[in-house]
């Protein structure tokens, strides 16, 4: 009987020691850094066009180790930064997460506001309102604001890009740090009361030691421009180019273009700036920490300047090409030090868009291909015109932004016009006008569910209380910004389907054609974690990226 009692003591102390290992080392497994990387503007063909010219170390690395879902898709209107960056950190759209542009028009307020901005925070590093910004705007988590909950706030986030929406709404609420580019004549990294009052030793001694200029160089294609095969002729008509330079062809003397250019804000429009972006996050990796123990951390970087690029010169330029060949070797440098200072099978990447972007629409006119030019300033006047002889009224629309009409309640009432009846009078009239291809009552998009085409779109980035009466939506490849250049902001293809790239701790080897969602992203990336989802998140977990 002692005997027994002994054995039966054995076992009891042996397994709860094998489940305290257990919990231990499930816990342990976790991958120890997570980094999201967005390439702003980035196309998916951009991995297969660019393919032979890239390196083995950085896009070629994520393709070929790790997991590529090639039919990934955002699933909302519009494309626009703002929107991408939150909706692919809290795994749900502009419904949810209440950004539905970079601005919009605030009916509360009655201006027009800056996703981002906040003025009841501070500046942290920088003069002015500029770095008065935070996520305050934005309704629901992040998997990062989740991690911070599970980890009782000790695992870190941390939130870097030359822009400060793509770094803010990425970190989210409850980031240590969220950092952004203030280019103009200060070129340092700065951040706002959200996260920290001063700025720390690692930021203020990188802001010293690396000065703009010194990325300021002659910009040149890094190999032999004739064999940018891939591309169209430098020379063409399609590209904006720097001011003070009269064509858009390599080289740019970017210190000479810099007056001319918004100072250190040329920067941003130049490959350079990427390799910045990436000096700055292996900076933020040593001095934060990040990684060095078992509980998770979280470092969202966004590369901002393939922005610019796109709408400097446009998809098919050679400009573009050498931005990706030129990023391509950056994320090899990062990976390199991730693999350095984290180690190689202690971190996970994925890589994805924040949206697309369509070709020039004067080179697809060229090639024949239906596109244009939609005259916002004719389309603002004719329907004012419109409401003033149908209703008496030339003040019944308060706001026309981001192809939605506004319209002025109070004034309604005053007429006692009917809401539904006014809404339904403009679909009607502005449906006829050139280049507008659908147009949808705010009624419609509330009380019916649409499951399936561009209404599902446009349905998920309509947030009942910040979106406007009337929403409408161009003729394919049909934009409103200049001829000169790239842009995104539509629900076709060429600006919803962007790379979505895993690679590292816990993730296998392979490729889908299976459609993902911009929305799945934050999802997986918490069942990787296993730590609970985004408040708002309507994405499903990738299971089959998974090891
Ligand atoms: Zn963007
Ligand atoms: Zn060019
Ligand atoms: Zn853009």
């Amino acid at each position: 009987m002692k005997q027994l009692i002994s054995l039966f003591i054995l076992l009891v102390v042996t397994s709860t020691s094998i489940a305290q290992n257990e919990k231990f080392s499930n816990y342990s497994e976790r991958s120890k850094l997570v980094i999201g990387i967005d390439v702003d503007q980035m196309r998916y063909d951009y991995l297969t066009r660019f393919y032979d010219k890239y390196g083995e170390g950085g896009f070629k690395r994520m393709m070929n180790e790790g997991f590529n879902c090639k039919n990934n898709h955002f699933n909302y209107i519009p494309t626009y930064t703002g929107p991408g960056h939150a909706s692919l950190y809290t795994g749900t759209s502009p419904k949810y997460h209440g950004i539905i542009a970079n601005d919009w028009y605030d009916k509360e307020l009655k201006r027009n506001i800056y996703c981002v901005e906040d003025t009841a925070v501070q500046s942290v590093g920088t003069r002015g309102d500029l770095g008065q910004m935070s996520p305050v705007r934005m309704k629901t988590t992040t998997f990062g604001d989740e991690n911070r909950l599970f980890t009782q706030m000790q695992g870190k986030t941390i939130g870097i890009s030359i822009k400060d929406r793509a770094s803010i709404l990425s970190a989210g609420h409850t980031a240590n740090a969220a950092y952004w580019f203030q280019g103009k004549n200060e070129g340092n990294w700065v951040s706002s009361t959200h996260y920290m009052t001063e700025l720390p030793k690692w930021v203020t001694d990188f802001n010293k030691k690396h000065s703009v200029e010194s990325y300021l160089k002659v910009w040149n294609t890094l190999y032999d421009i004739a064999t940018y095969t891939e591309s169209g002729s430098d020379l063409n008509t399609f590209e904006k180019g720097f001011k003070g330079k009269e064509t858009a062809t390599f080289p740019y003397d970017l210190a000479t273009l810099k007056n001319d250019n918004g100072g250190h804000d040329i920067l941003k429009s130049t490959p350079y700036g990427n390799s910045l972006t990436v000096d700055f996050a292996i900076e933020a990796i040593k001095g934060e920490q990040l990684g060095k123990d078992n509980i998770t951390d979280v470092l969202t970087i966004s590369f901002s300047c393939t922005d610019y690029v796109g709408h400097n010169f446009g998809v098919n330029s050679k400009e573009v090409e050498d931005t990706y060949l030129r990023l391509d070797l950056d994320l090899e440098r990062l990976f390199k030090a991730l693999d350095e200072k984290v180690g190689k099978n202690n971190y996970t990447v994925f890589l994805t868009a924040d949206h697309a972007a369509v070709n020039v629409p004067a080179y697809l006119q060229s090639v024949k291909i239906p596109a244009g030019y939609f005259d916002s300033k004719g389309f603002d006047k004719k329907i004012n015109s419109f409401m003033e002889t149908n209703y008496g009224a030339s003040d019944l629309i308060e706001s026309i932004s981001n192809n939605q009409i506004f319209l002025n309640r109070n004034k309604l009432q005053e007429l006692d016009l009917d809401l539904d009846d006014v809404q339904e009078a403009i679909v009607n009239e502005i449906i006829t006008y050139k280049y507008i291809d659908k147009a949808y009552t705010a009624t419609a998009l509330t009380s019916t569910s649409f499951s399936t085409g561009i209404e599902r779109l446009i349905q998920n980035g309509f947030n009942q209380k910040r979106s406007g009466d009337v929403v409408y939506v161009l003729d394919p490849a049909v934009i409103s910004d200049s001829k000169t250049g790239s842009t995104h902001g539509s629900g076709l293809e060429y600006d919803t389907h962007v790379p979505l790239l895993f690679f590292g701790k816990g993730i296998k080897h392979g490729s889908t054609l299976q459609k993902t969602e911009i929305t799945d992203i934050a999802p997986t990336m918490s069942a990787l974690l296993n730590i609970g989802y985004p408040s708002g998140n309507m994405g499903k977990p990738l299971e089959f990226v998974f090891n």
